[in-house]
């Protein structure tokens, strides 16, 4: 056999090893023992040496999947529109190619983007039948989740009856503690003498996460609505206008989003949130740019991982290693 191909063959094995270990770190036990940096710059490697020899992609490749499996002991729930990832673009040069693959699967159209914070929690599904509150999930492999019904009912910021009714209203959104709840909660962790959580991400899926929802109700967690699944009997054409519908219902929508003509004004934005970001009460990752019309969103599609009409902008690796003090003493 080639060599290279050998070499190659052998370099990915590895690595998908190695970054199945970490998902299940991360996914599964909410105790990740790499940095996100870390991780991407694996994920990077594989994805750069499968598509130089796509002869080795196969599908149970990490390069393919969503997230994790559900943990045991919680009922799964099977995700009718599936709770897909987002690809990732790390410099203005990435951002730039977003744009023009976009523009270039609608010419001649003018495409708005909507920019929101990319808070850094877990994603779950809020299901409302006639206006109540009846199954909430996480977004596990992004095509069954865990049923954690009972524990979301206990966060004070989800609502449990819609301000309006409606036959059928899914919420996607991002569950999240505060930099304050985390800080507070390790702080009696380490008084308990108990095993302290990473950061504020892995310690609002932990707490999310509960067997017991009394723990979970002990927690200070809150969640930012950014998105709809399976809905019946709403009128909506623009990402904003969907922002503006949650707002409406009586979610909590990142106040930080903005609505704009183009790329360049895009990458300003994101730029702004480099130093910003540090003020915010809470961790946010990075940003998240979407096309702004649903229409236009349709027609992009999504691959298996990730929808075509979005990309998650994450800040600079560079940055966070210059800002690791800061992280540590200001998270
Ligand atoms: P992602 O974090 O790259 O992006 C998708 C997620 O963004 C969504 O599922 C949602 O939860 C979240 N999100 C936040 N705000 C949003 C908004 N406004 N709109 C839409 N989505 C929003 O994808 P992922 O699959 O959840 O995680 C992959 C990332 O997780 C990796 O890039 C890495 O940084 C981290 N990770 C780290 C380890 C580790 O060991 N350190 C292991 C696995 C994953």
């Amino acid at each position: 056999m080639d060599s290279a191909l050998e070499k190659a063959r052998r370099r990915i094995e590895e690595l998908r090893r190695e970054i199945e270990y970490h998902n299940y770190r991360y996914y599964v036990l909410d105790d990740p023992a790499i940095s996100d940096e870390r991780y991407d710059a694996l994920m990077r490697e594989l994805i750069k040496l499968e598509s130089k020899y796509p002869s080795l992609v196969t599908p149970d490749s990490p390069s393919q999947r969503v997230g994790g499996k559900p943990r045991e002991g919680f009922a799964t729930v099977r995700h009718r529109i599936p709770m897909l990832s987002l690809a990732n673009a790390f410099d203005q040069g990435e951002l730039r190619d977003f744009d023009r693959r976009v523009r270039s699967s609608l010419p001649g159209e003018r495409v708005e983007y909507v920019v929101e914070l990319k808070i850094d929690g877990l994603a779950v599904s809020l299901r409302y039948e006639n206006g109540l509150l009846v199954a909430g999930a996480t977004r596990g492999d992004g095509e069954t989740g865990e049923d954690v019904t009972a524990n979301l009912k206990t966060i004070r910021a989800v609502p449990l009856r819609l301000r309006q009714t409606v036959p059928l209203l899914e919420v996607r959104g991002e569950v999240y503690m505060s930099k304050d709840a985390f800080r507070h909660l390790n702080e009696a962790r380490e008084e308990a003498g108990e095993p302290l959580f990473a950061n504020p991400r892995n310690a609002a899926a932990g707490s999310l996460r509960q067997l017991d929802p009394a723990v979970t109700a002990s927690r200070q967690l809150s969640i930012f609505a950014y998105g709809l699944g399976e809905v019946e009997g709403v009128d909506v054409r623009t990402h904003a206008e969907v922002l503006s519908l949650l707002r409406e219902m009586g979610f909590p929508v990142n106040p930080h989003y903005r609505l704009l003509p183009d790329i360049e004004a895009v990458i300003d934005y994101c730029s702004r949130w480099q130093e910003e970001r540090f003020n915010l009460p809470y961790v946010i990752d990075g940003l998240v740019i979407k096309v702004n019309s649903l229409e236009q969103q349709a027609r992009l599609g999504a691959t298996m991982k990730s929808p075509r009409w979005a990309v998650a902008f994450k800040f600079p690796a560079e940055q966070a290693r210059t800002r690791v003090q800061d992280i540590i003493l200001r998270v």
